[in-house]
């Protein structure tokens, strides 16, 4: 047969005004998407992870509070994850002292392991492992379904205020950021080995079992306008997640569009719950991309959007002259990304091997557990009101 060799185009720029009557041939992916459903099993698992720590955590601290009337459960160390700030407190004291604290460890073994997932794959922790972010995906999917009931559309900030209010998490992070470092490593450490350091969490379990009114004013309202707005929490209020997000910025997987086989359907932007222009990017570089991969899932043309590292540039394939312009196109994109896009499996996989591998770490080296005698958690967790910083 004969052939030729057809040199590829880059895919640096985008073409500029194309329109879904551009002449690009459109091939139709041939397999079906199967990326939400598995980023909703894993979710599903951690969140089912983190109740069952919560229940856990929870018998734990009635055995205190009852003085030993009720059955006594280990303190589960992976509820420590709910301590970003102390998680923050070790690093910093392990990065100037090179030592691990005897006061919530897991704290930093789990940060550490989260950060490196965003420097890896993005801000893959928010979009398939954080509890908060699979509450906040149910309530707008609810609120998506009950307005389109009613025959109303999705809230959708304008962007002169989507921007302002995307930026008050990272003022929140920054203000977190600032007191940790400043304070000098003999500071942390005393902070976190006086009362109110130890008992932490317990503080942060009791200020929802004795929820008051402002709380729950609050909590209702935050759930209200997750139903009424996509993703509120995540995108304009959680520190975490801008932390996560600065450290993706240095991620060399990201979504990245080939205008060669995009049809400009505009499917991708509609469906990014970060509400980021995905159909006019090349390369998704926007801290805001939670890796949630939703905008692959509704493209409907093969190879046009890739969760990838860059494409290859130019590199040379045989083609029969009498290939059709698909299917030439088609062989082009597939040299374009053969090994350089990753599977959604790829990612739960990558996920489950970076968390448990601190945590094997942590264990195997004595640092996953806060050694504290019982004794003195009997006198700290009936008195944790007494306590304050
Ligand atoms: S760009 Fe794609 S992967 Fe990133 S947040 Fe938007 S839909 Fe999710
Ligand atoms: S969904 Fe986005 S990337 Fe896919 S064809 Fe449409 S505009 Fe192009």
């Amino acid at each position: 047969m004969p052939t030729e060799t057809v040199p590829l185009p880059t895919t640096q720029t985008a073409p500029s005004n194309q329109t879904a009557s551009s002449k690009k041939p459109f091939i139709r992916r041939h397999l079906q998407d199967r990326s939400q459903r598995l980023r909703h099993t894993v979710q599903i698992v951690f969140l089912a992870l983190n109740a069952w720590l919560g229940v856990q955590f929870y018998l734990w601290v009635r055995y205190f509070d009852t003085y030993g009337e009720s059955p006594y459960v280990s303190r589960p160390a992976g509820v420590e994850g709910w301590l970003p700030i102390a998680g923050l407190m070790n690093l910093k004291y392990f990065l100037v002292t090179h030592h691990v604290t005897a006061i919530h460890p897991a704290a930093m073994f789990l940060l550490v392991a989260f950060l490196l997932s965003s420097l890896l794959l993005k801000k893959a922790f928010c979009a398939w492992l954080c509890p908060v972010g699979t509450i906040s995906e149910a309530l707008w999917n609810l609120g998506e379904r009950g307005l389109r009931r009613m025959g109303l559309r999705p809230l959708i900030l304008p962007r002169g205020l989507d921007i302002p209010l995307r930026s008050l998490k990272y003022l929140l992070l920054a203000f977190f950021v600032y007191v940790v470092v400043s304070m000098p490593a003999a500071g942390l450490e005393q902070f976190l080995e006086a009362p109110f350091g130890i008992i932490a969490d317990v503080k942060m379990l009791n200020f929802f079992r004795e929820m008051g009114v402002v709380g729950i004013s609050v909590l209702l309202t935050l759930a209200l306008l997750s139903l009424l707005i996509k993703n509120f929490w995540c995108r304009f209020l959680c520190p975490y997640g801008a932390l996560m997000g600065i450290v993706s910025a240095l991620s060399p997987v990201k979504i990245r569009r080939d205008p060669e086989a995009c049809i400009d359907c505009n499917r991708c932007s509609h469906a990014c719950p970060s509400n980021l222009p995905v159909a006019q990017l090349v390369t998704v570089r926007s801290l805001e991309c939670s890796s949630c991969l939703s905008c692959i899932a509704a493209c409907p043309a093969e190879n046009a959007l890739n969760y990838a590292l860059p494409p290859r540039r130019a590199p040379q394939i045989p083609l029969a002259t009498d290939a059709s312009p698909a299917a030439r196109s088609l062989a082009l994109s597939n040299a374009r990304w053969r090994l350089r896009s990753l599977q959604p499996r790829t990612v739960a996989a990558l996920l489950a091997v970076i968390f448990f591998a601190f945590v094997a770490v942590a264990r195997l080296t004595h640092h996953w557990r806060t050694e504290i005698p019982n004794s003195v958690y009997q006198q700290l967790v009936p008195n944790a009101d007494q306590f304050n910083h």
